[in-house]
Parts: structure tokens; C-alpha cells; sequence
């Protein structure tokens, strides 16, 4: 199976690059945001609860991301393998992945990480915030909230990767296709 974690600050191009990925590789794309944006559109208890931490740009418990990724790892037996985008986000949620594929007699072949400075996440955010709607890229007070929890909480998951040596670094600037093919060779190599 081909496990890729596709990480990387709000912003990066995350959910641009999964949907090349998932076509080229025929992988199934994970992201716990979709899912939660999902979760509030269709009005469930757990989109309600999630809708106000997220319109601040605060993360969501672990308890309940966790519960999801296990619940779509389940639903999707026969996968090729599976791109986990915006998870993990903490060190708890990492550790939480790690033993719900071991279980499933697999584990994360690589961690691609974008890199992207921070005054172009803002821009990118905030154009993308006039036309998606996202509550969360409206202001640049809840964006620049989100880069916080991102550099606390989840930029440090970059050294449990590279502990396991499972670590890329891609440079997240310039077009979509040469993005696309710094990740193709990173994967193709592994
Ligand atoms: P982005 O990467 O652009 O911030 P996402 O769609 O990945 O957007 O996430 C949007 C919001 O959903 C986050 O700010 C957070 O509130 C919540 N969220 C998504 N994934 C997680 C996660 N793994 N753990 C906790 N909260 C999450």
C-alpha cells in the first residue's frame, strides 16, 4: 500500500496537489477538513459541535478526528492506499495513525511536506476566502490563528516523521505542475 501524509501550514496547496494524487496513484483522499465540512453541511451533532472551533481556526479534539480517519479506514478495505491531508495534526493524532494502520498489517510510506512562507498563505487564504465562503479564511485575524496552531501543534510532527525517516520537504512555491512533479519523483523514488 502507498500511505502518504501530505502536510504543510493552511494554505500550502494540500487539497490541489490530493487531487492529482488520487487520480495519478488511485489513492483514497482523507482530509479531515472535507470531512468536517461535511459533517456540518449535512447538520449533524458532531458538525455542530466542530462548526464553532473551526470558524475560530482552533483545532478539533483529537477524540473526534481520530474516530473519523478510523471509521474511513474501515469503510475503504480494498484501497490501493490512502493520502491523509490535514491529518495528523498533533502528536497524539500522529501516534493514533501510526497503530490504526499497524492493526491493519500496513503504515505511512512518506510524509510530503510543503513549504510555503507566510505572507503568501495569507494572500492565498484570503482570495480563496472571497469566492469558497470558509467562515475561516474570511479574516486575517482567524488565518493568522490557524498558522499559530499550525507552527505549535502540528509543525513539530515533522521530527516523528524524519525520527522514522519517512520526511520530504517540497518546496510549496510555483505552478501546480512543477509542485506536482517535485511530489510524483519524491514518490516514484520510494
Ligand atoms: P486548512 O489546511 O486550509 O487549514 P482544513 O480544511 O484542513 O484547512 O481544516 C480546516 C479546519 O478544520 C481546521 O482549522 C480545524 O479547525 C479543523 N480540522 C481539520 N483537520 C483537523 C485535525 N486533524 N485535527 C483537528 N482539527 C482539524
Amino acid at each position: 500500500m502507498l500511505n502518504l501524509v501530505l502536510f504543510g501550514p493552511p494554505g500550502a496547496g494540500k487539497g490541489t496537489q490530493s487531487n492529482l494524487l488520487i487520480d495519478k496513484y488511485n489513492l483514497v483522499h482523507l482530509s479531515t477538513g472535507d470531512i468536517l465540512r461535511g459533517e456540518i453541511k449535512a447538520g449533524t451533532t458532531l458538525g455542530l459541535e466542530a462548526k464553532a472551533i473551526m470558524d475560530r481556526g482552533d483545532l478539533v479534539s483529537d477524540e473526534i478526528v481520530i474516530g473519523m480517519i478510523s471509521s474511513k479506514l474501515d469503510n475503504n478495505p480494498n484501497s490501493n492506499g490512502f493520502i491523509f491531508d490535514g491529518f495528523p495534526r498533533t502528536a497524539a493524532q500522529a501516534n493514533a495513525l501510526d497503530n490504526l494502520l499497524s492493526d491493519k498489517g500496513t503504515s505511512i510510506s512518506a510524509m510530503l511536506s510543503l513549504k510555503v512562507e507566510d505572507a503568501e498563505l495569507i494572500k492565498r487564504l484570503l482570495a480563496r476566502g472571497q469566492d469558497s465562503g470558509r467562515a475561516d479564511d474570511k479574516n486575517e485575524s482567524i488565518i493568522a490563528n490557524r498558522i499559530n496552531e499550525y507552527n505549535n501543534k502540528t509543525a513539530p510532527l515533522k521530527d516523528f516523521y524524519a525520527a522514522q525517516k519517512k520526511l520530504s520537504e517540497i518546496e510549496g512555491l510555483g505552478s501546480v505542475e512543477d509542485i506536482a512533479k517535485k511530489l510524483n519523483s519524491v514518490i516514484d523514488n520510494l
